[in-house]
């Protein structure tokens, strides 16, 4: 599995879709990539942040994105792409 691969994996993959085999592979090149395993940190707060937005969008005013967070994702994302 190369990395674009493994980023192309990744919503599926906490999704919960990935069979047994595709989620072996992709475990696999976690324990062997370290930049995939940021990546897939970062994906994840991505999403667990958009969640909450939405969540709040009716109740409260929405939490500020760190601008941090944003180009780090940004980062990674051209990095994957490359
Ligand atoms: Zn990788």
């Amino acid at each position: 599995m190369t990395c674009r691969e493994f980023a192309e994996f990744i919503a599926d993959y906490l999704a919960g879709e990935l069979s047994d085999a595709q989620i072996a592979v992709f475990e696999r090149h976690m324990a062997l990539c370290s930049d995939c395993v940021n990546y897939l940190t970062t994906y994840r707060q991505t999403v667990e942040i958009e969640q909450q937005l939405f969540a709040r969008a009716e109740q409260e005013v929405p939490p500020t994105i760190p601008e941090d967070l944003i180009t780090a994702i940004i980062d990674a994302r051209r990095r994957q792409a490359e």
